[in-house]
């Protein structure tokens, strides 16, 4: 096909899709490891890493392998079999946290549905009917209704009401505010150990303590959301293990699937509290998810990703620290390959757009912040070269 016939079967195509976001006008079509390639065959290296969702990068051998591998093995049995990658899975994950039980779903929001179900349930069982949530401003749990009511952003405040009652919104690393919060109807606490649509904003060693104590005092659940966090992102296979603090619930996705729809809930043995039928779904655990899971979960123990999470981000955070005087650049953060800062003097997705325009793709989670969340396969070179592209860009913005 050559680029004009591109062009046209593109443009109907375009035209058709539901408008819910703002995308560049560029048609993606292949990728491998930090690399993406457009239609008219331009490169870019990817430091969105799928939303954070791309552990091994893009077309992992391994996820290529299992995927083709079950796919022609077993699809799907249904929910309510098990199934061979099922039952190892389940026994990894576990086996390598703090949790005893696992809920396998396709999306994080799925996820944290679970969550926010399994708190309820204990609080009707063992609280009363106690079923609100204390959750952060400026948090985000997902875009099905209630994980939306959970969201702690402003602007969905007032979005699809009625919201899903029952979410209490204090801001986050403030104790006192989630002490004050706590009454006879709270049955749970929800953060992420670090805010990732928030703007890469980590929580404080005293305050996931804190919560944890207050969790213990009033018998309520703590849940982690670490569905950006988790599997290595931070540098250990979860983010909870830096902080030594242990939640009851846990959630993962994104990256738990290399950038194949997999999510799963986490908990601990006492909370195996659901009955029959109360939760669910037709892909619930599908072989071809559990596969994909699999590989990448025992590739990401075995394999050195953890350690080049660790050492490369802490290169990323020295080289952008170094910048940070000369392009205005504030609050250079991150934990491993979670990494953000602020440039207040000019709109991020100015800066995003001059970047995709030079082959790199970055991510604004606000209107001044910079996030990057690449692969943990990224190697030094690769963020030398994004550094390279991205000081160019300002050097032309500033
Ligand atoms: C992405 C994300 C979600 C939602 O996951 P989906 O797979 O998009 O539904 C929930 N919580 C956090 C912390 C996330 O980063």
């Amino acid at each position: 096909m050559n680029k004009q016939s591109n062009a046209a079967w593109s443009v109907k195509g375009k035209n058709v899709l539901l408008y819910t976001c703002e995308r560049p006008d560029v048609v993606m079509e292949s990728g491998k490891g930090l690399i993406l390639k457009d239609v008219e065959g331009n490169s870019y290296l990817d430091f969105v890493g799928g939303w954070a969702v791309t552990a091994l990068g893009h077309c992992p051998l391994v996820m290529v392998k299992a995927l083709a591998e079950q796919s022609q093995t077993l699809i799907n049995a249904s929910p309510g079999y098990l199934n061979r990658p099922m039952v190892e899975f389940a026994e990894i994950l576990t086996g390598h946290s703090c949790m005893d039980k696992v809920f396998f779903t396709s999306t994080g929001a799925e996820a944290n549905e679970s969550a926010i179900k399994l708190a309820r349930k204990y609080g009707a069982v063992k609280k009363q009917g106690a079923l609100e949530i204390i959750t952060t401003v400026d948090g985000f749990h997902g875009r099905t209704l209630a994980t939306m009511s959970a969201t702690g952003k402003n602007a969905w405040m007032d979005l699809f009401g009625p919201k899903v009652p029952g979410f209490v919104h204090v801001p986050f690393n403030d104790l006192k505010a989630v002490e004050a919060a706590i009454g006879p109807k709270t049955c749970a606490i929800m953060v992420e150990p670090i805010q990732g649509e928030g703007g890469v904003r980590i929580a404080n060693l005293e305050w996931l303590a804190g919560l944890r104590k207050l969790c213990n005092d009033h018998k309520i659940l703590l849940i982690f959301d670490e569905i950006q966090t988790g599997m290595g992102r931070t540098g250990t296979m979860f983010a909870y293990e830096q902080y030594s603090v242990e939640p009851d619930i846990m959630t993962l996705g994104k990256g738990i699937g290399g950038g194949y729809p997999l999510a799963a809930m986490l908990c601990k043995e006492e909370l195996n509290i659901f009955e029959k039928g109360d939760q669910g779904g037709s892909y619930c655990g599908q072989p071809l998810a559990m596969a994909v899971g699999l590989a990448i979960t025992k590739e990401l123990i075995e394999g050195p990703w953890m350690e080049n999470t660790r050492i490369q981000g802490a290169y990323l955070l020295k080289r952008l620290q170094e910048a940070q005087g000369r392009y205005a650049l504030e609050d250079v953060r991150g934990k491993g390959l979670l990494v953000a800062f602020d440039i207040p003097w000019i709109e991020a997705g100015a800066v995003v757009d001059a970047c995709l325009r030079e082959g790199l793709l970055l991510n604004a989670p606000k209107p001044h912040s910079i996030r990057l969340m690449p692969s943990l396969t990224v190697s030094k070179e690769e963020i030398d070269m994004m550094l390279s592209v991205l000081f160019k860009v300002l050097d032309q913005l500033i």
